[in-house]
């Protein structure tokens, strides 16, 4: 890469310094730097603040002041673009456009979907991407495939008397799943509701669903609640009434994640790039080098630096659980 390569860490999120400092998906929001938020997922979230504004879309901001219970205003920069991450809504890549131009994906997902656009390859300097599914062994079967067997898994049950209930990430998944369940009226669990509600608001669409209340329901209905263990009150509750429970995220590709949970059914139906999606990212990106962080780290960069000839680094950091993602 010619001249000075801006310094490229893991400090407060992802630190890159250059011309301009920034932090990408930072621990604390910092007066000193430029601040950008990819999405309201937990573990792209600050934590603390000296100062209450970030580079985010409207629907990121709404989202994670909720989460975080504290207003986190608008910031801007001539210096910073926006770029969708198709991740989740709202959730978008960041472009620095220092001497070198550093892209960060945050969460991405390459497909068009439930009316989201997917995440489009840009050309860069440097790549910071995800790694959440960077093993070769993470290929996801179609996702209409898997939509229409898990449809008929939920209506097979409905049908033979049981409630059922899908369980997954309260912000992203359940409302793409209760779109596609619209025609049965999905009962919605806890922070399922309260953070579709947040997203009707932001995107002026309203979803066909019900609040979900225990001493009101009574015989064959589908619900989404979020992931949750084993001994849960409300696992054990409707066990005993007959309800059949499946979870829904990519992780299911590993058998032992059913098992774990104690579920009936899974479907990998994901709002992450699968590995090869994640190499056909890179390529279209066209980088000098790349890093990779959260989740599968080292073994992306080494796929990376094999398959493509890129110079490819793992930024690892202590992740508390790869669940969050
Ligand atoms: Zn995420």
């Amino acid at each position: 890469m010619a001249g000075d390569a801006p310094l490229i860490r893991l400090n407060n999120g992802i630190e890159v310094t250059g011309e301009t400092k920034c932090y990408f998906d930072p621990r604390k929001i910092k007066a000193d730097a430029i601040n950008c938020i990819s999405h309201a997922h937990s573990d792209h979230l600050p934590r603390s603040f000296e100062v209450h504004k970030a580079i985010a879309s409207a629907v990121t901001l709404r989202c994670a002041s909720e989460r975080v219970k504290r207003t986190i205003g608008p910031d801007q920069s001539d210096r910073v673009e926006m770029h969708d991450a198709g991740h989740i809504i709202g959730s978008q890549m960041f472009m620095l456009k220092d001497s070198h131009k550093v892209l960060y994906t945050g969460d991405l997902c390459p497909q068009d979907r439930m009316g989201m656009t997917g995440a489009r390859p840009v050309k860069t300097d440097i790549l910071l991407i995800e790694a959440t599914y960077g093993r070769p062994k993470y290929v996801f079967p179609h996702r209409d495939k898997i939509a229409g067997i898990m449809r008929d898994w939920v209506e097979d049950n409905l049908a033979q008397g049981h409630p059922v209930a899908l369980m997954t990430y309260a912000l992203g998944k359940s409302q793409a799943l209760a779109r596609y369940f619209s025609d049965l009226e999905p009962y919605l669990h806890g922070s399922v509701w309260s953070t579709t509600k947040i997203v009707e608001e932001c995107c002026g669409d309203p979803f066909s669903c019900r609040q979900y209340d225990a001493d009101k329901m009574d015989g064959p209905f589908l619900m989404i609640s979020p992931m949750d263990g084993r001994a849960s009150d409300f696992r054990s509750y409707w066990h005993k009434r007959g309800m059949r429970f499946a979870v829904v995220t990519g992780w299911v590709m590993d058998g032992w994640w059913k098992r774990s949970f104690g579920v009936d059914e899974g479907f990998p139906l994901s709002d992450h790039a699968d590995f090869p999606e994640l190499i056909e990212f890179v390529r279209g990106c066209s980088p000098s080098r790349v890093y990779t962080t959260h989740g599968f780290a080292e073994e992306l960069a080494a796929s990376i630096q094999e398959k493509l000839g890129i110079e490819a680094l793992p930024l690892q950091r202590k992740q508390r659980s790869l669940v969050e993602y």
